[in-house]
């Protein structure tokens, strides 16, 4: 039996153990994937625990993604490069090696899926944590204009800002931003407590593209929101996470399970 999981703090609200368990079925394998919920201060005591008793691998959430980064003892490029890690692979003799497979993600999910245009756009980013840390670098691949950072915390959104020199990724104040951005991506904590980040309604225009790497059954707050400005399109981050767990799957199987049946099951073929 192939033991896996998600590890996070909320974690009850995760869909991953659907969509392996659906990975697995395309290649007739037996998966064990359990959401485990780590207290603050454990996550590498119960990394160590999952290794002893077997574990495949594990997929990395809210708030652990810079944990999961420090206790690797190898890391992929994508991994070395943002300093955040989403998948954990457990190798013999003890090796743990760690991923990013958050920004291929949702490239794949805005670019090929949604038919988003990333190069030449102007782009926000709200949120400073993990997510935004692990997307960036494919963002600036993608060939946009500008890509600008806005945080609760600005200083976050600063240090962020200059892990990488590139002259089109800057942090902005609230004061600082611009109007009508292109695409505006909601990449936050806000939505899991319920609120929404506190931007003003400049930023969202009739041609702008809203996403949000938060999921809900029904349209998130920040959705609603961008809706209400007029924004030309909105996507939730379904698609994203469906991408990274596609992806995820190829790190422990070797294998790239397809993600169309997925997707329409969801309807979000439907969206772009
Ligand atoms: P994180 O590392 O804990 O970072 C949290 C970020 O949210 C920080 O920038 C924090 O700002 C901000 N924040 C928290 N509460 C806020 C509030 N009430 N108002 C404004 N800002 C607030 O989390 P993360 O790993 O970056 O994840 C962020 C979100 O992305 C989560 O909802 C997660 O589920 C989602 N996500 C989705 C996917 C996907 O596949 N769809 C992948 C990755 C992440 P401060 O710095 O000011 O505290």
């Amino acid at each position: 039996m192939n033991r896996l999981g998600v590890l996070g703090h909320p974690v009850e609200h995760s869909r991953s153990p659907e969509l392996h368990f659906h990975f697995a079925g395309q290649f007739g394998l037996s998966i064990d994937y359990q959401k485990l919920e780590v207290l603050p201060g454990t996550f590498s005591e119960v990394a160590n625990r999952l290794i002893k008793d077997g574990w495949r691998g594990c997929n990395v959430t809210v708030p652990y993604k810079f944990d999961a980064h420090d206790i690797c003892t190898a890391r992929s490029e994508n991994a070395q490069a943002t300093g955040v890690v989403n998948t954990l692979s457990f190798e013999p003799g003890g090796v743990i090696t760690g991923h990013n497979t958050d920004g291929p993600g949702l490239i794949n999910d805005m670019v090929h899926h949604l038919d988003w245009r990333l190069r030449e756009a102007r782009i926000l980013v709200l949120g400073a944590g993990g997510a935004t840390q692990g997307i960036l670098g494919a963002l600036l691949e993608a060939k946009p204009s500008a890509v600008h950072v806005w945080n609760r915390t600005h200083e976050r959104a600063v240090v962020l800002s200059q892990r990488q020199t590139d002259d089109r990724l800057e942090a902005r104040s609230t004061s600082e931003l611009e109007a009508q951005y292109d695409i505006i991506i909601h990449a936050s904590a806000a939505g899991l407590s319920g609120q929404r980040v506190d931007v003003p309604p400049r930023v969202i225009g009739s041609l702008t593209c809203a996403y949000d790497l938060s999921y809900s059954q029904e349209k998130t707050p920040f959705l609603r929101w961008a809706s209400s400005l007029g924004a030309a399109a909105t996507a939730d981050g379904l698609g994203m996470l469906i991408e990274q767990a596609a992806l995820a799957f190829e790190v422990w199987f070797g294998q790239q399970p397809s993600t169309l049946a997925l997707r329409r099951a969801e309807g979000l073929e439907a969206r772009a």
